[in-house]
């Protein structure tokens, strides 16, 4: 057992010892069974919040109302949910309220996947209530129970399930398929938010081109933002060549694929409710796209780029099998004599204290001083720029 577990036993072991059921369940069940990284485990008992409360020094209420509390323990934290039921889904999306119950089936019920309903007590036995370890054994993601009834409890499962064939690199079960096909537009009830933290999941996996080609034909993709209609265009992200591997080059990716105007690209990533920050670094990436295939850039060019920003650009190139000279770029990067705007030996405080009035002018001056320090035309130290400055005059 991987030492994540072997660490988070004690805590079993003291809501059992209270006399209460206690088992581990969901994700990280699934994948030590898979022999993949356990990030993290939750744990499900048949105590209530508050009897969980009362057994451990540090706790967190951090989803009361759900059932969860967040203990601490060793210096690790772990969630416990106490057993639980969900009814009522109104509207397509989470549950209106949540039973508290006294036995594990109910909760496992309740679970999305077979492969996300295994539990595991103190002994390292496992509770399979709907065959999961066979579904696990054969690479498959089958919806718990009847699909369709449990896509229309929680229509965002649908992502939840090309996510996990993308991480998983698993297949989907023709039911549950089909399912999907039948519902998709169940997808509009949820929250941009969730759907694009599975969309974005089911990019960065392992088997993204497969999850993705299910994410189009299924229809899914008709419904989250800016998709619609858009099949055609999208389709070549399943024929690419290789998997983005960080989020802002997902998005630059697609922005790509939809061959999407620059002044569409800002509205595209909000509707998406993506960060400013997200959205600045796809806005370079795109923007150096561009320029690298316009023409070859300038050495001020690439130092305005960033390494960051450089490296990311080169990496989408290369999924899109645009040939760019990709170690000339950032050959030609590192022999740059400054990188970064900081290394510049001067700043505007010394151009002050050398009479220079603040304003525009003052930032011009220094932009040029700069693109020569940049140019390799002007030395990157104090004397060279006043004996420049001084010759200016
Ligand atoms: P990850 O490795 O991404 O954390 P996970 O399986 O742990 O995968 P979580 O979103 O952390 O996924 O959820 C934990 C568990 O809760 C799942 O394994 C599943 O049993 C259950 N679960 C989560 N979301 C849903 C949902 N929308 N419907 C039903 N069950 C869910
Ligand atoms: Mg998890």
């Amino acid at each position: 057992l991987p030492n994540i577990f072997v660490k988070a036993m004690p805590v079993l072991q003291t809501l059992e010892n209270a006399g209460f059921e206690a088992y581990f369940v969901g994700g990280s069940v699934r994948d030590v069974l898979l022999h993949r990284h356990v990030h993290d485990v939750d744990i499900t008992t048949s105590a209530y919040p508050e009897e969980v409360k009362q057994l451990f020094d540090k706790s967190i209420d951090t989803g009361i109302k759900h059932g969860t509390v967040t203990v601490l323990y060793n210096n690790e934290s772990y969630e416990i949910t106490t057993f639980r039921t969900e009814s009522g889904y109104q509207d397509f999306r989470r549950p209106d309220h949540v039973t508290f119950v006294q036995n594990l089936d109910e909760d496992l019920k309740r679970r999305d996947f077979t492969i996300n309903a295994l539990a595991m007590n103190t002994k390292g036995e496992i509770v399979d209530l709907f065959n999961g370890l066979d579904d696990l054994e054969h690479h498959i993601i089958r919806a718990v129970g009847d699909p369709e009834t449990r896509f229309h409890e929680d229509a965002l499962r649908m992502m939840r399930a090309v996510r996990f064939m993308s991480q998983l690199e698993f297949k989907l079960e023709e039911k549950t398929r089909q399912a999907i096909k039948d519902n998709h537009q169940l997808l509009k009830k949820i929250s941009v938010e969730r759907i694009r933290e599975e969309f974005v999941k089911m990019g960065l996996g392992t088997n993204s081109r497969q999850a993705f080609q299910v994410f189009l034909d299924t229809q899914l993709s008709e419904d989250v933002p800016d998709f619609a209609g858009k099949k055609e265009l999208l389709s070549i992200y399943p024929k690419l060549q290789f998997s983005p591997t960080m989020e802002t080059n997902l998005w630059a990716l697609i922005i790509l694929l939809l061959k999407m105007p620059n002044e569409r690209i800002h509205g595209f990533m909000r509707d998406w409710k993506n960060s400013n920050a997200t959205t600045e670094k796809v806005e370079r990436i795109i923007n150096l796209f561009d320029l690298i295939s316009d023409h070859a850039p300038s050495d001020y060019e690439l130092f305005q780029a960033g390494e960051e920003t450089l490296v990311n650009t080169i990496d989408v190139a290369h999924i899109l099998g645009q040939p760019i000279a990709s170690e000339a770029l950032i050959d030609r990067y590192m022999a740059l004599p400054i990188k970064q705007p900081g290394e510049l030996a001067i700043d505007g405080r010394f151009l002050i204290q050398r009479g220079m009035r603040p304003g525009a002018q003052l930032g011009k001056t220094l932009n040029w001083i700069r693109a020569m320090v940049v140019a390799g035309e002007l030395e990157n130290n104090q004397e060279a720029i006043e004996d420049y400055l001084d010759n200016l005059k």
